[in-house]
């Protein structure tokens, strides 16, 4: 499995760019960057990626899908078919997302030649992402949004992303069953508290889950954590880690 960093930064991050993870060249894990700039950037072309997998419906983690969407279709034609995967509520998200960006004509445009499909998901649904198993966890991040992280079972590695997170019995399920896990860590120093993870936490699951191989993002400044792979924009990793 090849996964490479498009974005790794926190929201307001000034050293990186928003949240989005390309699963062999093929699944997007949420599509906060500017993925017409980073995907071709990263030697990917805007039709390849399959899927999107949204996490939860904030701009950082969102956003780059405008692009991505209508970018394709203008450049691309006839563009690859596309399938969203999101929480409960992501049909609706994405729709209102491409009116206020492109206007209802070029959604709708966009909805056809895309042949896109939406696929809202809660915790504890299992679904197929371009052939591979995959687990939704429901994760408590902002308490009025559906949050969600995911386990993605390919080429022998189950593969775990946390999206935003606090700690909670979800995301050690997650952490878990997930050989390595993709954590969030938007607090530097201490403990997230709320929101979000923090140093304290991370440190906390991964004393928890020792046979799990930690990668940490959404990071809102270059920080190390001992034991762990710190992302970072445009790394790519071949997993398993050695
Ligand atoms: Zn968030």
């Amino acid at each position: 499995m090849e996964v490479t960093f498009l974005g790794t930064g926190s929201a307001f991050s000034p050293h990186a760019y928003n949240a989005s993870i390309l699963v062999d060249r093929a699944i997007l894990l949420d599509a906060g960057a500017p993925l017409t700039v980073h995907l071709p950037k990263a030697g990917v072309s805007l039709d390849e990626p399959r899927a999107v997998v949204l996490s939860h419906f904030h701009a950082d983690h969102t956003f780059g899908l405008a692009w991505l969407i209508l970018g394709r279709v203008l450049l691309h034609e006839p563009s690859a078919p596309l399938t969203i995967f999101g929480p409960v509520g992501a049909t609706a998200y994405v729709e209102q997302l491409l009116d206020f960006a492109w206007g209802e004509k070029m959604r709708r445009l966009s909805w056809e030649r895309l042949q896109l499909t939406v696929h809202e998901l809660a915790g504890g649904d299992t679904f197929e992402v371009d052939g591979s198993r995959a687990r939704a966890f429901r994760m408590q991040h902002v308490d009025e949004l559906n949050c969600l992280g995911f386990s993605i079972e390919r080429d022998g590695v189950r593969l775990g992303y946390s999206g935003d997170a606090e700690v909670s019995p979800e995301l050690e399920a997650l952490v878990a069953a997930s050989d390595h896990v993709i954590a969030e860590m938007t607090y530097p120093e201490g403990d997230g508290a709320e929101l979000h993870l923090g140093r304290k936490d991370v440190e906390g699951l991964m004393e928890r889950h020792p046979s799990t191989r930690f990668i940490i993002t959404h990071l809102s400044s270059e920080v190390s954590v001992n034991g762990a792979v710190m992302a970072r924009d445009f790394l790519t990793l071949r997993l398993p880690l050695r």
